[in-house]
């Protein structure tokens, strides 16, 4: 049975980029809906890694890809007697463009972005707002550490309305500032709100206006006259803006009746489902100031998956569009948004239900492998705890244990109802580095390491070097691989010593060939005999390889055909240029002949091997690069300067825009001119400049540079 009707959830996600408070606050979240019975203090001599190894030993995860947590705004108290259930969804602070990011973002429903109010928007928080964009996420903003010196609230809500969006309005205003902030001013209630008790914990509430709209006397102790006249204009600013989504509240207010705070939140409600309006928030998570009514307000404007479309998925037999409502009648389809080892129970696969329900012990489909997986548990990430529940619903997040196949993005469904939510594209790999442990003792738990993490993200890969013997990774930039190392670090305790990066370049053709291969060995007893025609054809960039058997009249006999695809593509793991892997051919296998006696499978492999190789050499073979998509922000005096250096490095500029004083640029740059980057254009710009890269297309490399690749003067 549901426990929680669906208008009562809140899939979300805390947004930040590295350093607003992301932790903190959503820390004190889960300590007020009171599910931590003591706050974490990351400052503390005992650092944050040791609070978390405490939480850990504790089962408190923080670091969960979800935790539930429940609320009910005390407004609502006497109205309902029902919790709200809000999921936490992890938005890792890294913005690097890996799937692991832009999936949570999929999964949540909405979310509070968190800013810090000394520095308002940063050029982070302008890239964390576009992904959010991206996924059309309806969202509140928070705008954190009140209480830091040079804190101001409104100079931050400027820097949003001029870098992000003029739709931001305020809610709160704060009452004092930097050492002084003492609490904040609720425009709709016109109430001073303070937070007192060791750590925030009660919530106090005074009136600033008598029934007759005068200034009242409780409120005068907690606000001066100057900041009272300044909440009035500002709570008039706010109606306005609600009223004018909403054509029946207008024309009360025009006909100046009296408009109660129920209707403007509803209306308020819809606004920001529609992403119309944004509501800001203010406060200190640090110093527990703020955070309730933020929780307040995830309940009151942030949409329940009820207010969301369909989710659309495809079928996997038809390929039709088809969609599923958010309703537990309907059958059964989750995705899968992260898979992440935990230490206590093994690899967790956390879904997201988006239409009916699943008892644990059933069976699924996975859509995208094709195979069925038994759900044995499903757990639910409480702060304190992990729970066993018994069935999840339309709504809910969940993890469930021991999936053998299942990654992340896979699709988990009813058998009898298959589909596929999401179109699995995850882009190639486009760097590598060698890896080894400092410490030749950690082989062992580096490699786990590496197994685990490639599992979680599949745009990280790992390979053995067999010529070396070396260890390679790869991913979709030097920051993504920055990243994982420093995982490998804090997560599995092993320290890993890198190689330079490398690009991983690729090789294709552009022209038609054919060629025979034969492998053919007979030298008394029992020969070897292989003889096999293939056709090469070029295909787009993207589509991979295809591989079609036209052989007729069984002249090369059914059994050996999968030898000679696989021959084939063994072959194109080095292609003939540089030894590069070959992408993007269709590959034809339509003559050949064979020996009763002497034929075998191996004799077809390397005969299909000689062929793809000889007919390759014909093919107008040639090097590909990937290209990455380049923005960079810049102060407008040193536009010149970067245009002129990315001009250098192969870039195309694609497009320039202005914002403020500022100079966006959008360009193309192949990623090899790319390595560091990030240090010249610091220097470039007096280190104001920044910018953010994302894998694009592979692209062929002009004949040039490709000849300084092949001798190797090029890495
Ligand atoms: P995250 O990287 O976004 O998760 O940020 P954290 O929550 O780890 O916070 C980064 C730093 O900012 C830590 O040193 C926090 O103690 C500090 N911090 C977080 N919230 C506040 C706040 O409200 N006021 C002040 N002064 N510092 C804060």
């Amino acid at each position: 049975m549901r426990q929680y009707p669906l208008e009562k959830y809140r899939n979300i996600g805390i947004i930040a980029h590295i350093d607003a408070g992301k932790t903190t606050t959503t820390e004190r979240i889960l300590f007020y809906t009171g599910m931590t019975y003591k706050i974490g203090n990351v400052d503390e001599g005992t650092t944050i890694t040791d609070w978390m190894e405490q939480e850990r030993e504790r089962g408190i995860t923080i670091t969960s890809a979800a935790i539930t947590c429940f609320w009910l705004p005390d407004d609502l108290k006497n109205k309902e007697d029902k919790d709200y259930k809000i999921n936490i969804i992890d938005t890792p602070g890294h913005i690097d463009f890996t799937a692991e990011v832009q999936r949570s973002l999929r999964v949540l429903d909405g979310g509070v972005v968190v800013f810090d109010g000394v520095a308002g928007v940063e050029p982070q928080s302008e890239t964390v707002w576009r992904q959010a964009d991206k996924f059309n996420v309806p969202r509140i903003c928070f705008i954190n550490k009140m209480d830091r010196m040079g804190a101001n609230f409104e100079k931050s809500l400027e820097s949003i309305w001029h870098k992000l969006s003029p739709n931001a309005v305020a809610l709160q205003l704060p009452i004092g500032a930097e050492e002084n902030f003492k609490g904040v001013i609720d425009l709709l209630k016109m109430k001073a709100i303070k937070f007192e008790g060791e750590f925030g914990e009660k919530v106090i509430e005074i009136p600033l206006l008598d029934e007759n709209g005068n200034p009242h006397p409780e409120g005068q102790k907690e606000v001066s006259s100057d900041l009272l006249e300044k909440a009035k204009e500002w709570r008039e600013k706010l109606v306005e803006k609600i009223v004018a989504e909403d054509d029946k509240l207008l024309e009360k207010y025009l006909g100046q009746e009296k408009i109660s705070i129920e209707e403007l939140r509803n209306v308020l409600r819809k606004a920001t489902v529609n992403y119309k309006l944004i509501p800001v928030f203010c406060g200190s998570a640090l110093k527990n100031k703020g955070v309730q009514p933020l929780v307040d307000a995830i309940v009151y404007y942030l949409p329940s998956p009820l207010d969301l479309p369909p989710v659309k998925g495809t079928d996997p037999k038809t390929g039709e569009q088809i969609e599923r409502k958010s309703d537990d009648s309907e059958p059964f389809a989750a995705l899968v948004f992260k898979v992440a080892a935990d230490p206590y129970v093994g690899t967790l696969s956390y879904f997201r239900v988006y239409s009916g329900h699943l008892n644990k012990g059933s069976y699924v489909l996975n859509t995208t492998t094709g195979e069925k997986e038994r759900i044995g548990r499903i757990l639910r990430m409480r702060a304190d705890k992990r729970e066993d529940i018994d069935e999840v619903f339309a709504g809910d997040i969940a993890s469930t244990i021991g999936l053998k196949k299942t990654i992340t993005g896979h699709t988990l469904c009813d058998e009898g109802h298959p589909i596929v939510l999401e179109k699995i594209t995850f882009p190639e790999p486009v760097i590598s580095i060698r890896i080894e442990p400092k410490n030749k003792a950690d082989e062992e738990k580096l490699n786990t390491a590496l197994k685990r993490l490639s599992q979680e993200d599949p745009t990280f890969r790992v390979k053995g070097d067999e010529e070396t013997g070396e260890t390679i990774i790869s991913g979709m930039g030097e920051l993504h691989l920055e990243i994982i190392v420093d995982r490998i670090k804090r997560e599995f305790n092993v320290e890993a010593n890198v190689g330079r990066p490398q690009v991983a370049y690729k090789e294709t053709i552009k022209a038609m060939a054919e060629a025979e291969g034969k492998y053919i060995r007979q030298s008394g007893g029992r020969g070897q005999y292989g003889h096999v025609w293939l056709r090469l054809e070029p295909k787009e960039r993207g589509e991979g390889f295809e591989f079609k058997d036209e052989i007729k009249g069984g002249i090369i006999p059914s059994e050996f055909i999968p030898a000679v695809e696989k021959g084939v593509k063994e072959a194109m793991e080095k292609g003939v240029i540089a030894g590069y892997p070959l992408v993007d051919m269709k590959v034809t296998l339509y003559d050949g002949s064979f020996h009763e006696v002497d034929s075998s499978e191996f004799a077809f492999k390397i005969a299909a091997s000689m062929a793809l190789q000889e007919a390759t050499k014909k093919a107008n073979p040639v090097l590909l690069e990937p290209i990455m998509r380049l923005e960079v922000i810049v102060p407008a005096e040193f536009f010149g300067d970067v245009i002129g250096d990315l001009a250098s490095r192969r870039g195309k500029i694609k497009e320039t825009k202005d914002r403020l004083n500022l100079k966006i640029i959008d360009a193309d740059v192949p990623l090899s001119e790319m390595f560091g980057y990030a240090t010249t254009l610091r220097s470039l710009t007096e280190g104001r400049g920044t910018f953010t890269m994302e894998f694009d297309r592979y692209a062929e490399v002009p004949p040039n540079i490709a000849q300084e690749i092949i001798e190797g003067k090029r890495k």
